[in-house]
């Protein structure tokens, strides 16, 4: 063994000890370091020929790095849709590396059984039927692309057609319905081979991101066969929900494959105030749900759930006289796009075990509770104006400007970084530059939000100034 493995080996403890401090000083000051920071390239170094071993790594990155890590997973970082981790999440998160486990097959650990006992959970939280299978994917991205390989090769189905056998070549183009799909939609079926112009872009509700049913209805009589709908539970902008009973209820007139998107909206199922908005899931084929954004758990993490276990084997079997016979064999690298796959269970179920049912009503309804009041403030104020009603934790506003652009959206967003104390992403909505204040942290509280709005109160003001010399 190389003497620096060796040295390490030796001192494991006071490595992981020097980590633990690290982390800790990191954790102590997430209510102070700056959400977001600009940072230039680096000038890159040359590969070491000698190593410096794992102590003098871990000073390098705490006197190098560090301090130019985003504190994302701190309470005021707003943009995107960004959950921090919960301390039980980071600590099943250590064991994960730790342990080390290759969490694709059933025969070597209990991996599987966790894994399997986590999706139980997820489904009484979420209220899905037993039927649904689930497994652990990367993100949101590779859920929806998940579940859209099972909808392609169910289409092909319906015709007759075998694509994960046999290709798509010759086959008639793929739609997919939708009002107001995630980007990550489009970019699945463009790796699907579907095409990202397979999307028929359904009417939504006056004033709202919400698909109009009667426009979905109408698409659906206009096809000439079996076809993919593409459900939001939830939409990035404004967290609007397409209604899934009425949606549901056209299943019995017409075929096809209905995919929900519920990345993070599907948290609503946590609370009484918001529950109603996921009735009717329970008609989905498939669905995407996101653990590393609302459930808190750190990167990266979402689920993926289906009705059609057989559909999906179908797709992703990944036989080899080594692997085992894919029908005879419950392990996931049958079921997922990875073949190896992290043990990404583990933390979600650790913070189910820690905080239950009741921790998570808390928390989700804390986070809307914060975006509702952050709304009001904004209406209340001069230089910013709402965009749509708070439905439940995305604020979605722009500057009370006439005509403002997206450049001085830009403009003011990287001003409000750079203040240092709170950070957001822009967006457009209904062809109107904004921004998004997505509140999906544990740590979030109102004052959060009041600290918000001093900072753009401020940063306006500031840009409103001519420059003093
Ligand atoms: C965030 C999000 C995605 C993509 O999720 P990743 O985890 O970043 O891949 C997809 N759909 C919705 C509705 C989202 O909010």
């Amino acid at each position: 063994m190389h003497p620096l493995l060796q040295h390490d080996r030796q001192n494991l403890t006071a490595i992981l000890n020097q980590t633990q401090q690290l982390a800790a000083q990191y954790f102590a000051r997430q209510d102070t370091l700056a959400p977001g920071r600009f940072v230039a390239d680096i000038a890159l170094e040359h590969m070491p020929d000698k190593g410096m071993g794992a102590q003098a790594a871990l000073d390098y990155f705490g006197k190098h790095f560090a301090d130019k890590m985003a504190n994302s997973a701190g309470p005021r970082y707003f943009g995107f849709v960004t959950g921090g981790s919960t301390p039980a999440s980071v600590a099943a998160d250590w064991l994960v590396s730790a342990y080390d486990q290759n969490a694709c097959g059933s025969n070597d650990s209990i991996a599987p059984q966790i894994e399997r006992q986590t999706i139980h959970f997820f489904k009484e939280m979420f209220g899905l039927d037993d039927a649904y299978f689930g497994s652990f994917v990367t993100g949101a991205t590779i859920s929806n692309f998940t579940s859209l390989a099972q909808a392609r090769q169910w289409v092909g189905e319906q015709h007759g057609l075998d694509f994960s056998n046999d290709g798509m070549a010759g086959s008639a183009p793929l739609v997919v319905l939708s009002a107001t799909p995630h980007s990550s939609v489009p970019k699945a079926l463009s790796m699907l081979g579907v095409g990202r112009k397979a999307i028929v872009k359904v009417d939504t509700l006056p004033e709202r991101e919400a698909i109009d049913v009667a426009a979905l209805e109408q698409k659906l009589a206009a096809q000439q066969g079996p076809c993919i709908v593409v459900a939001s539970a939830g939409t990035v902008n404004t967290v609007d929900f397409d209604d899934l009973v009425a949606i549901g209820k056209l299943k019995t007139k017409f075929t096809f494959w209905l995919h929900v998107d519920a990345a993070f909206g599907g948290f609503a199922a946590c609370s009484e105030k918001y529950a109603a908005l996921m009735n009717g899931i329970n008609a989905a084929d498939s669905i995407t749900i996101d653990a590393h954004k609302w459930l808190n758990v750190p990167y990266d993490a979402a689920m993926q759930f289906t009705r059609h276990k057989s559909v999906q084997l179908k797709v992703f079997q990944n036989s080899a006289a080594y692997l085992g016979d894919p029908a005879q064999s419950p392990d996931y690298f049958h079921y997922t796009p990875e073949n190896s796959r992290r043990f990404r269970a583990l933390p979600s179920w650790f913070t189910l075990m820690a905080y239950g049912k009741e921790g998570y009503r808390e928390l989700v309804e804390r986070n809307c509770d914060a975006a509702h009041h952050f709304g009001e403030l904004l209406k209340n104020s001069e230089d910013f104006t709402l965009l749509a009603p708070v439905r439940m934790n995305v604020v979605c506003f722009t500057l009370k400007q006439e005509g403002v652009t997206a450049d001085a959206i830009q403009q003011f967003l990287a001003a409000v970084r750079d203040d240092g104390r709170v950070f957001f992403t822009p967006t457009v909505l209904r062809g109107v530059p904004g921004i998004r204040a997505a509140i999906s942290n544990w740590l979030t509280e109102r004052a959060d939000l009041e600290l918000a709005l001093e900072v753009l109160k401020s940063v306006a003001d500031k840009l409103k100034k001519p420059e003093s010399v």
